[in-house]
């Protein structure tokens, strides 16, 4: 099977990959289209019938290092083997990473055209397991293969010059909907950069930019040797390619599921594969996958009137006042957000006045902008308010909010100064909100009410306390607050006098 029968009728690619564009010029969209073709290898190109690649790389994540404008967070290496069959959309991804705090991970990945399965450890603190992937994993690992190997977007869209079109110079391919530009060197004809506007959870509409480089040709095919992944503007992944081989003999249940495994397409997060591709990748790469929605909330009440919100991995505190509910924590995305209002609502009936993320990280914040946009004051560390000012006026033209901003409701971004505190003033409840030092992150808070001190990233009661948890005690006492019980961003709850005892 070749490319040119195969990726013809790939109902997954078919899904993914719909026409609607109308080419904007046939004359040179073609000519765009047959020069990136014949660039790329000509029939040699469209003739593949397997690949195998030998890479190694780095793969970091954004907005999960020590301040929103530094590098991206928790750099580490790779090897991976990327095994294609073009003909059934197959990608089988052996990888050996040593990612986040130097935990060395093994996972195979494979996608199809019928989803995709993982067998390996996925999880940094999970034991290795074998399961389907959700969609929208399936289709952003699908998608990132297809962007990190450019002759397989091309060898696609000659056979579906319905989803190509031109831009002056630009070849557009459209991915469900959502425009891939690829530039193509007028002289070469080889595409030296690709590039989509994805939905961050976090910073909303976000640049992602693939750029190949450093060329050579196996087989009458041209392959980049070296490929950049850019976010936001910053380097997430470089990637270099140290074997090629063209139409080898894969073993023929290479792409095979194994027993039991039955991936389930869900169109709602094969769509979020696709706007969320980066953010979903990169922290897969990291070894917390985000993959699925969480919208379970169980609420505790660990205080009178302070709620310990959990049923997910990102876990928030919701304070009773006066002048409505504190939120501490807005994690993951809004959708976490609009299924903490609902609880709120069903469970206390009052609007949420303020909300407090923890620290910038994606996966801890990116759900305040729903709770602002609905009328809540954003508590923040001052090292991040222009950050946060930018994020929470950032353009959402890929995925729009779920709420837009109330007009005439007045929200304030309030600061909390470096080395300082910050107090949500009520009578029965005060919320103080505090800088602590530490290695995680250069705005960390931890945040008190009714004798609960949360705390995130740097201690998750139940898992051991290392060497991050060390500032809590030595801060806490600095405060001279009374504190009766530890609730964790992840984790559990711990008696403070059980916690205080591990820093003797
Ligand atoms: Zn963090
Ligand atoms: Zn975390």
């Amino acid at each position: 099977m070749t490319v040119r029968s195969g990726l013809l009728r790939l109902s997954l690619i078919a899904a993914l990959l719909v026409a609607v564009l109308a080419p904007a010029s046939e004359a040179s969209h073609q000519d765009n289209l047959e020069k990136a073709v014949q660039g790329l290898g000509g029939d040699a190109l469209l003739n593949l019938t397997s690949l195998r690649i030998e890479s190694s790389g780095t793969r970091a994540t954004l907005d999960e290092g020590d301040d929103p404008d530094g590098p991206p967070g928790y750099p580490g290496p790779y090897t991976m083997t990327t095994s294609v069959d073009p003909s059934q959309a197959a990608f089988r991804l052996d990888t050996d990473m040593v990612s986040f705090v130097g935990i060395p991970r093994t996972l195979t990945e494979v996608v199809t055209e019928d989803g995709g399965y993982l067998d390996g450890q996925d999880n940094n603190f999970a034991p290795p397991f074998t399961a389907p992937m959700l969609s929208d994993r399936h289709v952003s690992t699908l998608l990132h293969q297809l962007l990190l190997h450019p002759q397989l977007l091309i060898a696609f869209a000659a056979d579906n010059p319905d989803v190509a079109s031109s831009q002056g110079r630009l070849l557009v391919i459209d991915i469900d909907g959502h425009p891939l530009y690829m530039a193509i060197n007028r002289a070469t004809g080889r595409p030296s950069r690709v590039w989509m506007l994805e939905s961050d959870p976090l910073r909303r509409d976000t640049r992602m930019e693939v750029r190949y480089s450093d060329w050579t040709e196996v087989d009458g095919v041209q392959f980049p040797t070296e490929v950049v992944v850019r976010y936001a503007g910053k380097v997430v992944q470089e990637e270099t390619r140290n074997s090629i081989e063209v139409n080898p003999a894969l073993a023929p249940d290479l792409f095979d599921f194994p027993a039991g495994i039955t991936p389930v397409f869900d169109p709602v997060l094969a769509e979020r594969g696709i706007v969320n591709h980066q953010y979903l990748q990169s922290f897969a790469a990291l070894g917390f996958p985000r993959d699925g929605f969480q919208p379970n909330v169980i609420g505790a009440e660990l205080a009178t009137g302070v709620y310990h919100l959990t049923g997910g991995t990102h876990h928030s505190l919701a304070v009773v006042q006066e002048g409505g509910v504190t939120v501490v924590e807005a994690p993951l995305d809004e959708v976490r957000s609009a299924a903490i209002v609902d609880w709120i609502d069903a469970n206390i009936g009052l609007p949420v006045a303020h909300v407090v993320p923890s620290h910038f990280h994606a996966d801890h914040s990116a759900g305040a902008r729903y709770f602002f946009n609905n009328g809540a004051d954003i508590v923040v560390h001052q090292n991040v308010k222009q950050f946060w000012a930018k994020v929470m006026r950032a353009r959402s033209t890929v995925v729009p909010d779920r709420d837009e901003p109330p007009r005439g409701v007045l929200r304030r971004i309030a600061t909390v100064p470096a080395g300082g505190s910050y107090v949500i003033d009520d009578p029965v409840n005060p919320v103080g909100v505090h800088t602590i030092e530490s290695d995680h992150s250069s705005d960390l808070m931890i945040v008190e009410a009714g004798g609960v001190l949360f705390v995130v990233d740097i201690f998750s009661p139940g898992l051991p306390a290392g060497p991050d948890a060390a500032p809590i005690v030595p801060r806490v006492l600095e405060l001279g607050l009374t504190i009766d019980t530890v609730a964790g961003g992840h984790g559990g709850t711990i008696p403070w006098s059980d916690f205080a005892a591990l820093f003797p």
